[in-house]
């Protein structure tokens, strides 16, 4: 499936053929840590099909939960996650999208979880926390 995307202020576009059913919520901490969330939703693309304008930053993870080294790619003005690939020339293999930044994120359903291990416990129920289409709930007064 082709998709493509861009960071939140539009420096870096991307564009690659992946494939839907590797679509995949990580619950890791370097994840948790990295996104400033609660998990991250990524999709591998083949490096071969991958174009890019701009140019991420990146950052080497040489002790990622994976044990694997791990170069994690974001914009470097705005912050927002491009992909993770491994260390070398591009373009390596394989990338790991960042479902979020791609605008076909809807058709993108996660497949599986994993390190459900570290995953916050609330994950699982999100659906029982008091929720609203937009912006607002109202905070529930502290109880007497
Ligand atoms: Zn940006
Ligand atoms: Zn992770």
């Amino acid at each position: 499936m082709r998709v493509n995307g861009t960071c939140h202020c539009g420096a870096i576009t991307i564009e690659g053929e992946v494939d839907p059913e590797t679509a995949t919520i990580c619950h890791c901490t370097d994840c948790q840590t990295s996104t400033g969330s609660a998990f991250r939703v990524s999709i591998r693309a083949p490096g071969a099909t991958l174009r890019m304008n701009g140019r991420p930053a990146t950052y080497l993870k040489t002790t990622a939960n994976s044990g694997n080294p791990r170069v994690q790619a974001f914009c470097p003005t705005c912050g927002s996650p491009i992909y993770s690939t491994s260390p070398g020339e591009h373009p390596r293999p394989s990338y790991t999208l960042r479902v979020g930044i791609l605008r076909q994120r809807d058709q993108l359903v996660p497949k599986r979880q994993i390190w459900t291990r570290s995953a916050r416990p609330w994950v699982a129920h999100i659906g029982d926390i008091p929720h609203s289409e937009l912006s607002t709930v109202p905070v529930s007064e502290p109880r007497r």
